[in-house]
C-alpha cells in the first residue's frame, strides 16, 4: 500500500507512514475505531467511617499557690482541635493526683452530662481510660453525605 499523504510505499500492515509519520490505513478497509480508555476513575480513597472525640479536663487557671483552687470544666475536642462541648466550670482543689475513676466518680455529674450530650450526637464511649489522669475518648461514625 502507498501513504494517501505522501505516496510512500509501505508494507500493508503498516500502522503509521515510515516516512511522513502520518496514520495511515488500508484502502476501503475502515480502520479498527480507536478505543478510547476510558479515563480511569481516580480510587477514591475510602472515607474514613468514624471521627474521633475525646472528653478531657482542662484547667482553667491556676491557684496562686499550692493550696488554693482551680477552675476546670470537662470539654470534648475533636481530633482537630475543635471543641465541641464544654461543661459547666468547677472548683477543685488537689485534684492533680486523682486517677480517672477518682474524677469521674467525684464529678460524676459532670461527666454523665458530657457523655449524654455527646451520645445524643451520636457519639459512643469506648471502653476505658487513655493516657492522662482523665480523658475519656468517642467515636461516632460518619454519617453519608447525600447532599450532592
Ligand atoms: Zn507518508
Amino acid at each position: 500500500m502507498f501513504c494517501r499523504y505522501c505516496g510512500q510505499e509501505l508494507p500493508d500492515d503498516s500502522v503509521f507512514c515510515s516516512k511522513c509519520g502520518k496514520k495511515v490505513q488500508h484502502e476501503g478497509v475502515e480502520a479498527p475505531a480507536e478505543v478510547k480508555a476510558e479515563p480511569a476513575k481516580p480510587a477514591t480513597p475510602p472515607e474514613p467511617k468514624v471521627e474521633h472525640c475525646r472528653l478531657e479536663l482542662v484547667e482553667i487557671d491556676s491557684p496562686w499557690s499550692l493550696f488554693g483552687s482551680t477552675r476546670n470544666r470537662f470539654q470534648a475536642v475533636l481530633d482537630d482541635g475543635t471543641v465541641i462541648y464544654e461543661s459547666d466550670k468547677f472548683k477543685v482543689s488537689g485534684f492533680s493526683y486523682d486517677g480517672p475513676e477518682e474524677v469521674s466518680k467525684k464529678y460524676r455529674d459532670l461527666v454523665e452530662k458530657a457523655v449524654l450530650t455527646l451520645a445524643v450526637n451520636g457519639w459512643k464511649k469506648k471502653p476505658g481510660f487513655r493516657r492522662r489522669w482523665f480523658e475519656l475518648d468517642f467515636e461516632r461514625k460518619i454519617k453519608d453525605r447525600d447532599d450532592d
